[in-house]
């Protein structure tokens, strides 16, 4: 109870600096019952040509994010890279070629999801983000969370998961379980940037999937395929995921 309450304020304290960056220094006051949710669309015009971090100067174009505005499945990833900073659109390089068909491995096409990052602009050489470019960039990650309300976020790699969960664990051994996030279910899992480098791990990140879409399966009513089960079966029976190759 206590970690969840620290949990909270942390997660206010961290919306609040986004609303005095806004230049908000008061919080508006619902007289009605109705929750006030951003939509996508203005959460982008206050991201707009953004330079709050440093990350600006080097970057070619802000990426937002894109995908299915009602999405109940959310990927997150850390940022972009050189053909996401080119294109203005995440997860468009080798990695994001990886990463539809990891979707397409439990029957997701990239449009019905919603793809997005922690930090949205590339930095420098692909480094690594700093913390106050996360920290500064996170809020609105935040509010696009809150705009698009998925039943689901899948955390791809170490800044994904430690910047959601807030935690320092590694991805080792935050992978492959489910976590709370205010509601939302969260399974971190490798980044598929990753797999490239180390393809053995494709099982694991298989796993990870599967577990995603049986939860789908149960909580939100998302029907079975059982033709595409048979095909599951045959291709976990292969040292790594087939299907992800
Ligand atoms: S990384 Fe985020 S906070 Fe930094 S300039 Fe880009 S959009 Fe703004």
């Amino acid at each position: 109870m206590k970690g969840l309450v620290q949990e909270i304020i942390a997660d206010l304290k961290s919306y609040l600096e986004y609303l005095k960056g806004l230049g908000i220094v008061g919080l508006p006051v619902s007289e009605g019952k109705e929750e006030m949710v951003p939509s996508l669309e203005e959460v982008q015009k206050e991201v707009g040509d953004c330079r709050r971090c440093k990350l600006h100067r080097t970057r070619r174009t802000l990426v937002f994010g894109e995908g299915n505005k009602k999405a109940i499945l959310m990927i997150i990833g850390e940022g972009p890279g050189y053909e996401e900073d080119v294109q203005g659109r995440p997860f468009v390089g080798k990695a994001g070629q990886l990463l539809t068909k990891i979707l397409q491995s439990i029957h997701l096409q990239r449009e019905e999801v919603y793809i997005a990052n922690i930090i949205k602009c590339r930095p420098p050489q692909n480094r690594n983000p700093e913390p106050d470019e996360i920290q500064t960039c996170y809020p609105f990650l935040l509010r696009q969370i809150h705009a698009i309300q998925p039943q689901i976020i899948c955390a791809l790699g170490t800044f994904a998961a430690q910047t959601l969960l807030k935690t320092d664990a590694k991805i080792t051994t935050l992978r492959g379980k489910f976590y709370d996030f205010s509601g939302i279910k969260i399974l971190p899992t490798y980044h598929p940037a990753y797999l490239l480098r180390n393809p053995e791990r494709k099982r694991e990140v298989w796993e990870d999937m599967k577990q995603i879409s049986k939860w789908m399966t149960d909580h939100v009513g998302i029907p079975a395929r059982p033709a595409d089960e048979d095909s599951h079966r045959e291709k976990a029976s292969h040292p790594v995921g087939e299907n992800m190759r």
